[in-house]
């Protein structure tokens, strides 16, 4: 019987998270050179008819837990399930995305199965001698660490838009199971509710201004929302910012906060860490306003500009409200 690259999809309301997508398209990828199948998990309620969606995105076989009591994540009964399922299919390799819910339920089941886990990867290879080659930024992102693990299953948990996004082929045919969701226990966890909801989604905006210590105090970045509501984008930030207390950490750009990969990304004040650049480097075009000429940021930049940014951003400002006929340019 061959072998699979199992891939969890996460949920959330019945949603599936893109991450999982990502994670399909490079299982896919793997599982080719390899030799295995592409298998994918879903837990929740009411996510049967999602099914299908996993297998247009390139699952071979998809194992579905539908149950009421399942609606919300509980990471021990999670976990149960997921440890359960391992060990009755084996899976080669088992992936996760490394969001919040991932970041927690990952170990987890590495820990119940006695295996090795790989957090945070940004890129999975397969080496000359077939061996999964795991990449994750160390030292806090000076260098890009290559893992290998001798445990089985390998498992890694893998950042958010750090793949490519596969393409959706509704012609693709795989094959359901659905298991039979496991007696509700008493995990003596239980959700009291919602107290927040996220304001910004940045890591999946189009446009991003993002601010840094060139800044010099927290009113100052309404300047850089107007400029990034403009462009029709949200505010992101470098984390001194966050450390300050200025904004809610959902805006922070890098290697201990967001993976964003916008059209247009607009550093202002951003020296260019190479912890900041581990969250922004892949996007599309970037900006960097910056009144030092040796910023490293300029080296990663497509378009840059020396100025200060009390100046060039208030003249961005009038200029776009001008083209676009909005009043008070
Ligand atoms: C474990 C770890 C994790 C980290 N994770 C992250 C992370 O996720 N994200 C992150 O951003 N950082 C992270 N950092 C911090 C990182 O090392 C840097 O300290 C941080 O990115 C610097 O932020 P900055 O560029 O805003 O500030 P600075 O490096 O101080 O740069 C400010 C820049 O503003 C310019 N400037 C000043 N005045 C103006 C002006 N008027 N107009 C235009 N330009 C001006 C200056 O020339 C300078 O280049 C992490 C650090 C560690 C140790």
């Amino acid at each position: 019987m061959t072998s699979g690259i199992l891939v969890y999809a996460e949920t959330s309301d019945s949603r599936i998270h893109p991450v999982s997508f990502e994670l399909l398209g490079k299982a896919r990828e793997i599982a080719e050179k390899l030799g295995l199948e592409v298998w994918s998990v879903i837990i929740g309620f009411d996510v049967k008819d999602r099914a299908k969606e996993l297998i247009y995105y390139g699952a071979d076989k998809v194992y579905v837990y539908d149950s009421e009591h399942l609606k919300d994540f509980n990471v021990l009964t999670y976990k149960d399930i997921l440890v359960d399922l391992v060990k009755e299919i084996d899976p080669e390799i088992f992936l996760i995305g490394a969001t919040p819910l991932g970041r927690s339920l990952a170990p987890r089941v590495a820990a119940a199965l006695d295996t090795g886990l790989t957090a945070d990867c940004t890129d999975l290879r397969v080496d000359e001698e077939g061996n999964l080659i795991q990449i994750r930024p160390a030292f806090t992102g000076n260098i890009l660490a290559h893992i290998k693990t001798t445990s089985k299953p390998i498992m890694s948990t893998i950042r958010y838009k750090v793949m490519p996004m596969p393409k959706r082929d509704e012609s693709r045919k795989g094959e359901i199971v659905i298991k039979n969701p496991p007696e509700k226990i008493d995990t003596r966890i239980k959700s009291l509710g919602r107290i927040s909801k996220r304001t910004v989604n940045i890591a999946d905006a189009e446009v991003i201004v993002s601010g840094g210590r060139g800044l010099k105090n927290k009113e100052d970045l309404k300047m850089l929302e107007e400029l990034a509501k403009l462009l029709g984008g949200v505010l992101g930030v470098s984390r001194p910012l966050v450390d300050e207390g200025w904004i809610a950490k959902e805006h922070q750009v890098g290697f201990s906060g967001n993976t964003v990969k916008p059209k247009l990304y607009i550093a202002c004040g951003i020296s260019g860490s190479p912890q900041h650049l581990a969250g922004m480097r892949d996007s599309q075009i970037i900006v960097a306003i910056n009144i030092d000429p040796s910023a490293p940021i300029f080296r990663h930049a497509d378009y840059g500009v020396v100025g200060d940014l009390y100046e060039v951003v208030p003249k961005l400002i009038s200029m776009i409200k001008r083209i676009k006929g909005v009043s008070g340019s």
